[in-house]
């Protein structure tokens, strides 16, 4: 780290858990975000300031102005730009340092896998089943840990999944996806604004946790937030040896 890094990041440095090689783990890390909306933009925003190197965002989307009220990392001004695009403008204004690296695609399978082999985290700020199924086997067949956030109404929910701990379970063994779940969407239900900066920012630190390798994330444990009550509700769950991503005897 140069004088400059060492000025930006002192207060992590200060922290005795984290320190200058919990920095140094910061810097050298490799963040895949998918998804830059609500739960996206306080990802995007924390992992950059906290020094994550690189970080790649995913999303084929715009900017809408129905976005603006609680995806933070958009501005009015940016209203039809990509919103890859305009988050890589909001991380290198806080952190000149993070190479942002933009995918404005709906990416395939085969581009996911090769997007998630080459990170050392993955956060799930998607909106849909479909998509977070596909982020989870390709982080359990490459051996990444996933950061899972979702957040609808006054509703939230997070979890960590890292597959190469010894029975600790995947997306799949808590959502099994040949059951159907009811879909529900921020464009037509509706989401309370600080919600998914909540949900996001503990993805973020969770992220940041298994990086630096601080503390224990939150591994076979699912936080429910309902944020009418602000009550948090902690579902422990396990892996399903029948899981048809993660299951049988080739973990
Ligand atoms: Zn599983």
């Amino acid at each position: 780290m140069n004088d400059q890094q060492l000025l930006r990041y002192s207060r992590h440095i200060l922290l005795d858990e984290i320190d200058i090689p919990g920095q140094e783990r910061l810097l050298a890390a490799h963040a895949l975000v998918i998804g830059s909306g609500g739960l996206g933009s306080p990802v995007a925003l924390y992992l950059a300031s906290a020094g994550i190197g690189k970080i790649t965002l995913v999303d084929d989307d715009t900017v809408d102005l129905t976005n603006l009220q609680r995806q933070i990392m958009h501005t009015t001004q940016r209203v039809g730009m990509l919103k890859v695009a305009s988050g890589r403008e909001a991380m290198t204004q806080i952190n000149p340092d993070v190479d942002v690296v933009t995918v404005a695609e709906r990416v395939s399978e085969a581009q996911l896998a090769a997007l998630v082999q080459g990170a050392s985290v993955v956060l799930d700020c998607s909106d849909n089943f479909a998509t977070r199924h596909a982020v989870n086997r390709a982080c359990v067949h490459h051996g990444v840990p996933l950061v899972s956030g979702a957040a609808i109404r006054f509703d939230g929910q997070i979890s960590v999944f890292d597959t190469r701990r010894k029975n600790a379970p995947c997306y799949a063994c808590l959502f099994p996806p040949d059951q159907q779940f009811e879909e529900v969407q921020c464009s037509t239900m509706g989401v309370f604004s600080p919600l998914v900066g909540i949900i996001g920012t503990m993805q973020a630190a969770e992220a940041l946790k298994l990086v630096a390798q601080v503390g224990e994330p939150l591994i076979g444990r699912l936080q429910i937030l309902d944020a009418r009550r602000m009550e948090w509700t902690t579902i422990q769950f396990q892996r399903n040896s029948a899981c048809p991503v993660c299951g049988g005897t080739h973990l």
